[in-house]
């Protein structure tokens, strides 16, 4: 019979960043996580659909075989994937990766003591417990403490989390736009309203459903091709005679591929959609915090 799948702890399924600062960027809370340097993207499809059934079998395997990682491994061996590529061969992409509960909510290691009775498992990963226990990915010292909270407090989706967690680039370049306009920083506790959150959430899910998003291989703003990677460029100039646009990093992490200059004009409007919808919601609940207001277009 299947084991029952425990309640993790919440506190530390990744060791690096389990409390930093009293919150985690691993696995904040219990409506998201992250895996995404356990290789969760690093797939040439690396959509919702795509992850969610392997992240599902590792999850239903390892808890119904006993949370042995032996006996987990000859049987994920076995089974039969559509075929996926990695973008980039040298990253791992590791098969004790799975969803952590049954509503599909966490993505998280398998073999972490916190799913295990106490007991870490790492050691039967290709890294090994110690470089898994102490991986810090950029984003804990790129994305300072107001751009973590917005991510955290917008999004409830291990999917978007993920992505967004890790894109430091569109977190900065949002961050940079919307406080130009004000001539603010933003304020912690104004990302936790409801209004804020949802325009915040709006913007942040156009990682996943751009209009202009390119194929398969690409992962934000790297492109991969015979799994090297190089940093894409959108040729405003060369293509079509225009400057480059003012939302270019954004567009690229985006991993926007455009044929005309309408193309990018429509994106650059959609973008600044999001960003006003943002700026209203911001503004709106601002009567405590009158705020000042920046042309910068
Ligand atoms: S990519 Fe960063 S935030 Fe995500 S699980 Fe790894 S260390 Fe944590
Ligand atoms: S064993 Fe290491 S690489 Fe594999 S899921 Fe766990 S933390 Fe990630």
């Amino acid at each position: 019979m299947a084991e029952r799948i425990p309640p993790v702890r919440q506190s530390a399924i990744r060791d690096p960043q389990s409390a930093i600062d009293g919150y985690s960027l691993c696995q904040p809370d219990p409506s998201k996580s992250c895996g995404a340097c356990c290789g969760l993207y690093n797939w040439e499809d690396h959509s919702r659909a795509a992850l969610t059934p392997v992240l599902e079998k590792r999850r239903d395997l390892f808890f119904s075989l006993g949370r042995d990682p032996g006996v987990f491994q000859k049987a994920y061996d076995q089974e039969i994937f559509p075929p996926n590529p990695k973008l980039l061969e040298e990253i791992h992409n590791c098969e004790f990766l799975g969803f952590l509960d049954r509503e599909r909510k966490r993505v998280g290691c398998l073999l972490h003591p916190s799913v295990n009775e106490g007991r870490d498992l790492r050691d039967y990963c290709f890294y090994g417990k110690e470089i898994c226990a102490g991986h810090f990915c950029p984003s804990h010292t790129h994305l300072n403490r107001a751009e973590q909270k917005s991510v955290l407090a917008a999004l409830e989706d291990w999917y978007l989390y993920g992505l967004v967690v890790t894109d430091i680039d569109l977190v900065k370049e949002f961050f940079h736009h919307v406080q130009t306009r004000l001539g603010d920083s933003l304020r912690e506790e104004r990302l936790e309203e409801t209004r804020v959150r949802k325009a915040l959430r709006e913007f942040f899910a156009l990682k996943e459903s751009w209009k202009f998003a390119a194929g398969r291989k690409r992962l934000g703003k790297y492109y991969f091709s015979h799994s090297e990677y190089q940093l894409a460029r959108i040729e405003y100039e060369k293509n079509w005679r225009i400057k480059p646009s003012r939302f270019d990093k954004i567009l690229l992490s985006l991993e926007s591929e455009f044929q005309t200059p309408e193309d990018v004009f429509e994106a650059e409007a959609i973008i600044e959609g999001k960003i006003a919808g943002f700026l209203k919601a911001y503004e709106e609940g601002s009567s405590i915090f009158p705020l000042r207001r920046l042309c910068c277009r």
